[in-house]
């Protein structure tokens, strides 16, 4: 289990993360009505420094909206978002580099299965920046669970509940063996995998499936997209055949939790000869210097939190 840090904040407190509590009949427990974010703040000479701040909070307020969730929006601006995260932040003496996971809850208690005008509560906590995956090359398995698609549970909503689409993936990869999961759509296109965006390349192109591929639009893997745009890789957002990862080159995962890893195997084939390729190994670099505040070229991804 991930280190929990002690100080959180919930319902306008800062209090100790375990007095923090949700009612068992709220929307939030009874349904999984709750949307969230996670992101990373780096310890770094100058400060706390959070990663593209501004994108996680309107990512969250999109969220919200796109599930129906409309109490949260007309009170949080950003800059009072931003305030709340750097009071966590400070009450938590950080000394290594953390992440930060904010979630909006309904918790109004058994209004049914609705969401509009229900009362809602945002909790920050913070926990140790554990990556999720094999950071020196994972195993995949195309998964025998399917993404759930956007005309049932909109993937590109970050809907706690929609997250047991996940859970079944992940348990299914570790029962068999594997360190993750490849999630197909339900057209057998490439998705992503249980909480992470995937990248491949094919023939010198850095290919990742469009935003209609029933994924979460990753914060990181817009990241991916602006370095390679920067660094002329040529690159690609288009649909993905699964059969198009046994032949790719290279092929790595990235988010929040996973940093960039690369793939070393999926369904029994090895990628390449297993070891990170090129692209991704530039692409990774590029991206721990940006997160440690050392590239001078991404500083305006980071926000100081005083
Ligand atoms: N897909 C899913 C399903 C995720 O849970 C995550 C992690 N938030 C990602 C992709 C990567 O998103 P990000 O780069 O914003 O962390």
């Amino acid at each position: 289990m991930a280190k929990l840090y002690d100080q959180a904040y919930f319902k306008d407190k800062i209090i100790p993360i375990t007095d923090a509590k949700l009612s068992i009949a709220s929307s939030a427990v009874l349904y999984g009505l709750s949307v969230y974010t996670v992101f990373p703040v780096s310890i770094i000479k100058a400060g706390a420094m959070a990663f593209r701040l501004p994108d996680h909070y309107r990512r969250l307020v999109n969220s919200a909206r796109i599930i129906g969730i409309d109490t949260f929006e007309p009170n949080w601006t950003y800059e009072k978002f931003l305030k709340i995260v750097e009071e966590v932040v400070k009450a938590n003496n950080l000394t290594e580099n953390v992440f930060v996971r904010a979630t909006i809850h309904v918790d109004e208690l058994v209004p049914g299965t609705r969401s509009r005008g229900l009362s809602t509560a945002l909790s920050i906590f913070i926990y140790e920046a554990t990556p999720i995956v094999p950071q020196d090359g994972m195993r995949l398995k195309t998964s025998v669970w399917r993404r759930i698609p956007d005309y049932a549970i909109p993937s590109r909503a970050k809907v706690n509940g929609a997250y047991v689409n996940s859970v079944l993936a992940k348990q299914d990869a570790l029962d068999s063996g594997y360190d993750d999961c490849i999630f197909l759509d339900t057209h057998g296109h490439v998705c992503e995998l249980s909480a992470a965006n995937i990248f491949i390349v094919s023939r010198g192109v850095l290919i990742t499936p469009d935003t209609s591929s029933d994924l979460l639009e990753g914060i990181n893997r817009q990241t991916i997209l602006e370095f390679a745009h920067d660094l002329n890789i040529p690159f690609q957002t288009r649909t993905i055949d699964l059969t198009e990862l046994y032949t790719a080159e290279e092929i790595f995962a990235c988010g929040t939790s996973s940093f960039i890893s690369h793939v070393k195997e999926v369904d029994a084939r090895i990628i390449g000869d297993g070891k990170i390729g090129p692209i991704t190994k530039t692409l990774r670099e590029k991206h721990e210097k940006t997160l440690n505040g050392t590239s001078t070229t991404y500083q305006n991804h980071l926000t100081l939190l005083s």
